[in-house]
């Protein structure tokens, strides 16, 4: 154990791997090096810049072949995705969702535009993702499966789905995941947003729940500029994903007739011109990314009291988001790091603030959290642009 750690000592090991910069360095930042500029012309230079457009099509075609999934739509962003998902998933006013308190806002907040309840559960050191063996003792103490599905004994409500979120592109340990929901009749969400390029057993993250969001912020993996996709392996979801994101207009030459309640959640043509350049350079940001993640996991290997994380045996991550891990909890010494990192240049970030103390959300059932809690005291993430390589 140490008594005063030397923040010195990272900003020195991150200084060592990354390149001299006249500028600060950013946390995750996009690069623009393929067809980008001619694909957006294009649009520009035909007029189809806007909800339809053959660029639409060709992303969705790309974003199928390179996850291995039946359908891919593409829409505005991550979040919309994950709307869509959850009620696609049957998702109804006054139902459970399981989401990991250990995630980004977007996950819970989508739960709630569906007027249901997130139930917040624990993650696992290995993965930094939900920790399926902790949930099915919890579910066994705490639910029942009925003839309808499975409720919460406790609150009385249909505990409907979980969502499995791939913590900066690590693949959550999702063969026991699916077990679990197979068993107590729970519907697996994948929110997949940090994780294209990530691979569980080989099968593309995304592609193992019922349907799955994608993301292409300007900070991710690929970016679109705003822009997210639904994946799913099921026909009539992809079929109702695509009607409903596009205000379930019927197809016809004039006229405008809707036979549901749908969104204007489509991608735009502009956007995803952006985003057929971006995916045709992923495999090599990958390369590019999983080298730096080489030269830092080389660099903390020599640090006492940090360690530098990497993807679980079970997996191939795309290192979307690099992350440091201190041995000790005293909160101050991880501030201590991010000061002097930040002041010197390095963008450096704690974890998220843990969804159930956010004030909207403290109210929700939970169960004992208490491996996200020490994470949040430990967890570093550090720059990780293909760039920097
Ligand atoms: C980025 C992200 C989202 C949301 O994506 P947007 O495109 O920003 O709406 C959702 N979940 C997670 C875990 C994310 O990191």
């Amino acid at each position: 154990m140490i008594n005063r750690f030397d923040p010195h000592v990272v900003l020195a090991a991150l200084k060592s791997v990354l390149p001299p910069k006249q500028s600060a360095v950013a946390l995750h930042e996009p690069q623009f090096r393929g067809n980008e500029l001619p694909y957006v012309k294009e649009c520009i230079d035909t007029g189809w810049v806007s909800s339809t457009g053959k660029f639409v099509d060709r992303f969705e075609r790309q974003l199928e072949e390179y996850t291995g999934v039946k359908r891919a739509v593409a829409v505005v962003n991550g979040t919309a995705a994950l709307h869509i998902c959850l009620k696609l998933s049957g998702v109804e006013d006054g139902d459970e969702v399981l989401v990991p308190t250990l995630t980004f806002v977007a996950t819970a907040n989508a739960v709630t535009y569906c007027k249901a309840i997130p139930h917040f559960i624990d993650s696992e050191v290995r993965t930094l993702g939900v920790d399926p063996f902790k949930l099915e003792m919890y579910l066994t103490e705490i639910a029942e499966v009925l003839h309808e599905g499975c409720f919460n004994m406790q609150t009385g409500r249909r505990i409907k789905a979980v969502i499995a979120m791939h913590t900066f592109g690590h693949p959550v340990d999702i063969e026991p995941l699916v077990d679990i929901c197979n068993r107590f009749k729970i519907v697996l969400i994948e929110d997949a947003a940090e994780s294209l390029g990530s691979y569980y057993k080989g099968r593309h993250t995304g592609s193992w729940g019922l349907c799955s969001a994608l993301s292409f912020n300007g900070n991710k993996t690929v970016t679109t500029g705003g822009g997210g996709a639904i994946l799913t392996n099921d026909e009539d979801i992809g079929k109702m994903a695509k009607h409903i994101t596009t205000t379930a207009k019927l197809p016809h030459e004039w006229a405008f007739n809707h036979d549901m309640i749908g969104y204007n959640y489509r991608m735009p043509n502009i956007n995803a011109a952006l985003g057929c350049a971006q995916l045709e350079q992923l495999p090599g940001f990958l390369e590019r990314k999983r080298a730096l993640a080489e030269r830092y996991k080389s660099t903390f290997v020599e640090i006492e009291d940090v360690e530098f994380f990497t993807e679980p045996e079970f997996a191939r991550s795309n290192y979307w988001l690099n992350v440091l891990l201190l041995n000790n909890e005293d909160i101050d010494i991880r501030d201590m790091i991010l000061e002097k990192t930040n002041s010197n240049g390095i963008m450096t970030r704690p974890l998220w603030t843990l969804m159930h103390k956010l004030p909207m959300f403290k109210q929700y059932p939970r169960m004992d959290l208490s491996t996200a809690e020490n994470l949040e005291k430990r967890l570093i993430n550090i720059p990780s642009s293909a760039s920097l390589v």
